[in-house]
């Protein structure tokens, strides 16, 4: 099992800030901005380029959502939403996961 997957399990903590039917977030655990979440989908799904048509057309508008509300419930006024899609372009852990990172 990945290890977004054992923290959506609570069998690895984290600092988790939001929980729904459909995602979690919790603090990154190496920040690289004052605030910085990351909002992970609970379905296990290793990147954004394996998303499928019709079947998780929902999803990343629910992400954005709960980022949006979660910026605004911290004070935080100026934000970066970002994919790593793929090892190439940074991305570490293979479970789909979108960075809030804010100032
Ligand atoms: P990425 O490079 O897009 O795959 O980002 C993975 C992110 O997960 C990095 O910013 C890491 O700091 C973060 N991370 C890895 N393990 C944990 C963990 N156990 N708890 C919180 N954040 C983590
Ligand atoms: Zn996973």
């Amino acid at each position: 099992m990945c290890i977004f997957c054992k923290i959506i399990k609570g069998e690895i903590p984290s600092e988790k800030v939001h929980d729904d039917d459909i995602c979690i977030a919790f603090k990154d655990i190496h920040p690289k901005a004052p605030f910085h979440l990351l909002i992970v989908p609970k379905e296990h799904i290793a990147k954004v380029s394996e998303l499928e048509e019709g079947k998780h057309d929902h999803l990343i508008g629910h992400l954005v959502n709960v980022a949006n509300k979660l910026a605004k419930k911290e004070g935080v006024e100026g934000y970066k939403l970002q994919f790593n899609v793929g090892e190439k372009a940074g991305q570490e852990v293979m479970h789909v996961h979108m960075h809030l990172m804010g100032w």
